[in-house]
């Protein structure tokens, strides 16, 4: 049985296939400070890399948790907005100060 995790499903926190990814990501992308987590309502996963200055530093990677590929509806619509569900960065320890990662959030998610 799956014990009780202390984070709610509304924490923004990665899970853990998504932390094995984003530390993947990180590691391919040295000027990176976080990476982009965008969880798209199929179940499938969009991550980028960014940088300081909010810019993307890496290419957007598409993944689906124990699959091949992504899924058909991802193939066809390479993960439309409209079917975002979640997303928040993953940063990179250490994080950056307070303001940059406003700014970064604001830049990449447009919140
Ligand atoms: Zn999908």
């Amino acid at each position: 049985m799956a014990q009780k995790s202390p984070f709610s499903s509304h924490s923004s926190l990665p899970e853990k296939g998504e932390q094995a990814m984003v530390e993947a990501i990180l590691e391919g992308s040295p000027e990176a400070v976080g990476v982009a987590v965008i969880r798209l309502d199929c179940g499938c996963r969009k991550m980028a890399a960014v940088n300081a200055q909010g810019e993307p530093a890496s290419k957007i990677i598409m993944y689906r948790d124990n699959a091949e590929s992504i899924c058909e509806l991802c193939q066809n619509d390479q993960g439309a907005f409209d079917r975002v569900v979640r997303q928040f960065i993953s940063w990179k320890t250490p994080e950056p100060d307070h303001i940059t990662k406003e700014t970064i959030v604001r830049k990449v998610l447009g919140a």
